[in-house]
């Protein structure tokens, strides 16, 4: 599988230094619709499919 990365996006999106659970669902929600560099991780995809939001 190639890994595809939307330098683009990840230059525009920067995932704050410190960010907070919320900052980083928010973050690999978008993320999730914009790169497919990596999935999110666990914990968040988790939090994330409870709240319907993946
Ligand atoms: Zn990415």
């Amino acid at each position: 599988m190639v890994s595809r990365i939307n330098t683009g996006w990840h230059d525009r999106n920067r995932m704050p230094l410190g960010a907070t659970f919320e900052e980083r669902m928010d973050w690999h929600l978008a993320h999730s619709r914009s790169c497919n560099c990596r999935p999110a991780p666990p914990k968040v995809a988790a939090e994330l499919r409870k709240r319907g939001l993946l």
